[in-house]
């Protein structure tokens, strides 16, 4: 349920409520807000808490929360969430934050020039995996703790805060020294003794969607990192498994407008992984600006074809820069920001 409290409501009314609640051995989770507080509480809620509290000085209403994700819904928190990535705010109503870099941190020399690239078109972020989930072990699986120093470095010479993935939770503590936000890959999405260690640590989380899971599932898993005390999650759709053989994965462009109007949280898109074709890759992240993506995750790489993972979706500087040329125009025409997110 959700207790709503008077816009007017005292610090010791809201107290109160909270010490009440308490007395029926459910946890009250304050909901601090603009325009007036609310109290969350979450799991089985008695009917005799919700009737006690109702009654309480300074209490609104009382609203029983429909969803089966609560701290992720926009029934429980109704303002838009903003999430920065380092100095880069990500969420509704900031530009459109452009977050690229190669599919893996394979050498230092590739990183640094990427970084570089990215920068110069005006993407807002880095991104790159020193620690890389592979379908198969006996592919490049990433160079680990080498790989997050490159990344520092490339933060230096370039500016851009770094995304990057975390595969374990022993690793969450290294990452995070490194990353300014940690990502959760696909196949990682219902890792939940993961989503609990990213949830503990302060860092902001970008958690991509699993190939074979609803929206609900993703945006369940958000709620293991919420639950947790991490309130900085950004949600990213990269396409799910279908029949469909001609692409990696199908690109579902429902699920954003659909978080959108589910979530408070900032969502991106990944045409990338989305499609698994570098030439799919702008037409779909044009079409996820237009259905209200707050940023896109694009791998991009000098040379493509000498990739030691994914070069077949990644884009040259060329292409990336033809997409950063053509995104203020999309976003135009849909009535948004054309400014893009700078650090
Ligand atoms: C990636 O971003 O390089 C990646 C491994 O993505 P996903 O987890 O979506 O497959
Ligand atoms: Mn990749």
């Amino acid at each position: 349920m959700l207790v709503v409290m008077k816009r007017d409501a005292t610090k010791e009314e809201i107290d109160a409520v909270v010490e009440r609640i308490k007395e029926f051995g459910i946890t009250p989770v304050p909901l601090p807000g603009a325009e007036r507080t609310a109290i969350g509480t979450f799991g089985s809620t008695s009917r005799a808490a919700a009737e006690a509290v109702e009654s309480l000085p300074g209490v609104a209403e009382v609203v029983p929360i429909s969803r089966p994700f609560k701290l992720a819904s926009r029934e429980v928190i109704g303002e838009d969430t903003v999430v920065r990535i380092g100095d880069v705010p990500v969420g509704h109503g900031h530009p459109l934050a452009v977050i690229a870099g190669p599919c893996a941190v394979e050498s230092r020399e590739v990183t640094l020039e990427t970084a570089r690239a990215v920068r110069a078109a005006g993407g807002a972020a880095l991104r790159g995996g020193a620690f890389k989930p592979r379908s198969s072990p006996y592919t490049f699986r990433g160079m680990g703790g080498e790989g997050l120093e490159i990344l520092a470095e490339a933060r230096a010479v370039s500016g851009l805060p770094i995304v990057t993935e975390v595969l374990a939770p022993g690793d969450v503590e290294a990452v995070a020294a490194v990353a300014d936000c940690l990502q959760i890959g696909a196949r990682n999405m219902q890792n939940y003794s993961l989503l609990d260690a990213v949830g503990e640590q302060t860092k902001p989380v970008l958690l991509k969607r699993g190939m074979s899971a609803t929206v609900e599932e993703l945006l369940l898993s958000a709620e293991y990192v919420l639950a947790r005390g991490n309130r900085n999650v950004i949600l990213c759709e990269r396409g799910i498994r279908t029949f469909e053989r001609y692409t990696r994965n199908t690109f579902d462009i429902n699920a954003i407008p659909l978080l959108k109007r589910l979530s408070h949280l900032p969502v991106l898109a990944d045409p990338s992984h989305g499609t698994g074709k570098w030439y799919l890759v702008a037409p779909i992240a044009l079409a996820a600006v237009a259905a209200g993506a707050d940023g896109l995750l694009v791998e991009v790489h000098p040379s493509p074809d000498h990739a030691l993972s994914d070069g077949f979706q990644s884009l040259s500087f060329d292409n990336f820069r033809a997409l950063m040329g053509a995104v203020p125009h999309v976003a135009r025409a849909v009535g948004r920001t054309e400014q893009v997110a700078t650090p």
